[in-house]
């Protein structure tokens, strides 16, 4: 299904907003700001896709409202074309300056103003469509190695300055290689794809991630979470794993797939680092193999 985009329309003469409303409403959702601030209260709720922006405004004008977008990371990336009289280059570079991508000039030809909003709402699509495929893993539609390097690293960095606990749950499944090897690759991938399913149905706060960290492996962030709530997940994605009742014939723990699992804890400081977290948990993971697997092994790690 083709998601409609959202064009947000700025302009304080409201003839001109109707105007530019009426001629994109067709193809777009629109939204409608009749001065700077009103824009800004609007682009906070709802993240348009492009903003026509009108540069002579009462208050706060056209710039303005561009410099402040553009110095927000959540609305940095959202394509700007600003709408003016003033036609001279001077102004117009000024325009670009700021971070707009584009330039309309009014009084506003209709087939042009189209033809430019919908060249960079389909360029505004595929980088959409980029930025989700660089983060997210393909067979399984949890989030990517890339993914996970790009959150553990923020979430570090927040749990540092608010001096809270990050946990980490570093997950193999089991004899995974004999499962390929007994009911063949493609049955291989389906089981991957559920085991990644059940377990994201069991995180329960939005800053808990769960990414896929390689073949068979998954890993899973939790920010402002104990050792103690980190290995009470573990538990429930170990009875949620062996709810699917997967058959592996082959494992010598069960005769279903199962999970090894590593869990880490950390109140990140000067003494300590992200990749001693990663180490830390993953040598747990290790050490629940070693142990015989389908085992979780946890601990603060220092
Ligand atoms: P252990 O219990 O020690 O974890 O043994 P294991 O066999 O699970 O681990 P090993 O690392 O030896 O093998 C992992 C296997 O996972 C190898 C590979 O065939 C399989 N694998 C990795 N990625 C994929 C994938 O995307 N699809 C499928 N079907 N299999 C994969
Ligand atoms: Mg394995
Ligand atoms: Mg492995």
């Amino acid at each position: 299904m083709e998601v409609k985009q959202t064009v947000l329309v700025v302009d304080d003469l409201v003839p001109n907003v109707k105007l530019l409303a009426e001629t994109l409403k067709q193809n777009y959702n629109i939204l409608e700001a009749t001065s700077g601030a009103e824009a800004l209260d609007i682009v906070k709720t709802k993240l348009p896709d492009i903003i026509l922006l009108d540069v002579m405004m009462p208050e706060m004008d056209g710039y303005a409202v561009c410099t402040a977008l553009k110095s927000d990371p959540a609305t940095n990336h959202i394509p700007i074309i600003f709408i003016t009289a003033m036609s001279d280059s001077e102004n117009e570079a000024k325009g670009l300056e700021a971070g707009a991508v584009d330039y309309i000039t009014k009084p506003f030809n209709i087939s042009l103003v189209r033809a430019r909003v919908n060249n960079h709402l389909v360029l505004k699509q595929y980088r959409d469509n980029l930025e989700t495929m660089s983060m997210n893993d393909g067979l399984t539609g949890i989030a990517n190695r890339r993914c996970f390097d790009v959150i553990l690293e923020r979430e570090w960095m927040r749990m540092l300055r608010n001096g809270r606990p990050i946990s980490l749950i570093m997950i193999d499944i089991d004899f995974f290689k004999m499962f390929n090897d007994e009911y063949g690759h493609p049955a291989g991938d389906e089981c991957l794809k559920n085991v990644a399913k059940a377990l994201r149905e069991e995180l329960k706060r939005p800053s808990d991630i769960l990414a896929r960290y390689g073949g068979e492996e998954f890993a899973c962030i939790l920010s402002d979470t104990s050792l103690e709530g980190a290995h009470m997940l573990a538990n429930a994605f170990s009875r949620a794993v062996l709810q699917l009742k997967i058959p592996n014939k082959q494992s010598t723990v069960n005769e279903c797939v199962t999970l090894s699992m590593g869990v880490g804890t950390i109140v990140p400081g000067a003494n300590n680092s992200i990749s001693k977290l990663i180490k830390g948990a993953d040598d747990l993971l290790y050490e629940a193999k070693r142990n015989g697997r389908n085992i979780i092994k946890f601990s603060n790690i220092f």
